[in-house]
Formats: C-alpha cells, sequence, structure tokens
C-alpha cells in the first residue's frame, strides 16, 4: 500500500476518540483515506513546532568562562537545535587535559539545569610547533563539522563565546571567519551560515557576573596549567588568570593599570 503524508492540521483536527494514559487513538479521515493513530499529545504537539527542515546551530564550546556562556545564552534564549562541539587544542600551553576535565563537569551542569544538546568532540594536536591562534583553529574545525549539514539538516549559525575585548581584534575575527569559509569552499548547503556571537556585547566582568557562580566554578580559564599529580592549577600569571584575578576585583589600580597585556 502507498503510504501517503497526510497534513498533522487534518491529524489535529480529527477527534480523538479514545483516550488512555496520555495515548489518544485519533481516527484520521483524509481524502476519502482513513485511518487510525495512536499519539500522545506531546509529541503532536512537538511535531507541529518542529518545522520540516531541522536548522541547527553549531556552537563551539572550549571550556571557558566566554564559551559557556554563550552556550548558557542559546540555552536560555532561543530554541535552536544545538550542536555543541569541544576540541582537544593540543599546543605547547598544553592545557587540553584542563579544559577537558572542566568540560566533563560542565555538560551535566547544563543538561540538567537547562535542556539537552548534541555533543561532539575532536582533536587538534600542534604539541611540538608554535601555537596558532585558538580562533583561528575553532573556525577551520568548525568548517569541518558543518560539512556534515546537508538535505533536511541545515547549519544556521556557528556561536562562538566571542566577547568585547579591550584591543581591537577585527582583522583576526575577519580571518577566523574567512577560514571558516574557505574550509566550507564551494558546499551549497554552508552558503548563508552565519556568524553568531551572542555575547559580543559583554566584557569579561559581564560575563563574570552572568554565569551562575556554581557553573563559572566549573569553568577553565589558564592557558597554562600546572599539573601536579594529574591535577591541574591555574598558573595565576598568563593573560587569562590576570583577567580572572581583575575582575574577582584581586588586583589593585596600580596593577591593573601597570600590565600591558590586556586583551579581554
Ligand atoms: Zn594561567
Amino acid at each position: 500500500m502507498r503510504r501517503e503524508r497526510i497534513p498533522l492540521y487534518n491529524v489535529l483536527s480529527s477527534t480523538p476518540f479514545l483516550s488512555f494514559k496520555n495515548l489518544t487513538l485519533q481516527l484520521i479521515i483524509h481524502e476519502r483515506r482513513f485511518g487510525i493513530i495512536v499519539d500522545s499529545p506531546r509529541t503532536a504537539r512537538r511535531r507541529l513546532r518542529r518545522p520540516k527542515e531541522k536548522e541547527w546551530t553549531l556552537v563551539m564550546l572550549s571550556g571557558g568562562m566566554d564559551s559557556v556562556a554563550a552556550l548558557v545564552w542559546m540555552l536560555e534564549n532561543t530554541e535552536d537545535f544545538l550542536h555543541v562541539h569541544h576540541v582537544h587544542l593540543q599546543n605547547r600551553e598544553n592545557r587540553a587535559t584542563a579544559e577537558q576535565q572542566a568540560i566533563e563537569q560542565i555538560l551535566p551542569y547544563l543538561r540538567e539545569h537547562y535542556r539537552d544538546f548534541k555533543y561532539t568532540e575532536s582533536s587538534w594536536d600542534m604539541n611540538a610547533n608554535h601555537t596558532p591562534y585558538d580562533l583561528f583553529v575553532y573556525m577551520f574545525i568548525a568548517s569541518m563539522v558543518a560539512q556534515r549539514y546537508r538535505g533536511r539538516h541545515k547549519l544556521r549559525r556557528v556561536v562562538t563565546g566571542s566577547i568585547q575585548m579591550r584591543r581591537n581584534i577585527d582583522l583576526r575575527r575577519k580571518r577566523a571567519w574567512d577560514i571558516f569559509q574557505a574550509g566550507c569552499g564551494w558546499l551549497q548547503s554552508t552558503k548563508g551560515v552565519e556568524w553568531h556571537k551572542p555575547i559580543g556585547h559583554m566584557t569579561k566582568e559581564d560575563v563574570y557576573e552572568y554565569l551562575p557562580e556554581k557553573l563559572r566554578d566549573l569553568t577553565w580559564s589558564c592557558r597554562k596549567p600546572i599539573y601536579t599529580s594529574g591535577e591541574a592549577k591555574p598558573c595565576g600569571k598568563c593573560i587569562s588568570c590576570m583577567a580572572l584575578k581583575r575582575v574577582r576585583g584581586e588586583l589593585t589600580e596600580a596593577q591593573i593599570k601597570a600590565y600591558r597585556r590586556w586583551s579581554e
């Protein structure tokens, strides 16, 4: 028998004739055909809300405060289908392990307090070499992940934890986006993907205030962690550690003024 898709509004407008423990049997009459559908009202409603094409948002999550805040924003303020991706970034800074440990605690917290999402990981190893700008690596990998979205599953935007910086990094960001687009190449399915920066207006101070304290404590900021018997401790000296100290009010005005390397 040829199966036919019956528009959902017909299903919903038909009369339920038997209900048992949230399951509803519905009689459908549609263009001289009829059938019976067993459905729960919840799944029927969910199906109605979901568009035919699934549009996805890819969120790049490092495990630091900024990217976690961007993800929280998306979880709280949108109904997007979220695909969260974490990159094990192996470089001279050796922070991949510390970030991984953070991620393992952040994910269950987010799923418990907000909602579920798709999650994947990949690795980028430049251990013995120089340290390329993080965002370049993230955007390149984002472009590789983006290629799985075609057909019914469309990628609509890429989200990063980009915040308001203390110095101008517009050119770097432009280059990062160029890398994403070059990585996607001529793929038609990735045309029209937008780079969304939901917390682009926030300073480091704002991000600190925005995150719930418990979640904030799970994030990892230090770029050069020190490991003692497998446990990571922040170095207290790198740019990220300094920014965190500033935000927490642990630096005097003089110390803030004397530090020349502020970027965030
Ligand atoms: Zn540090």
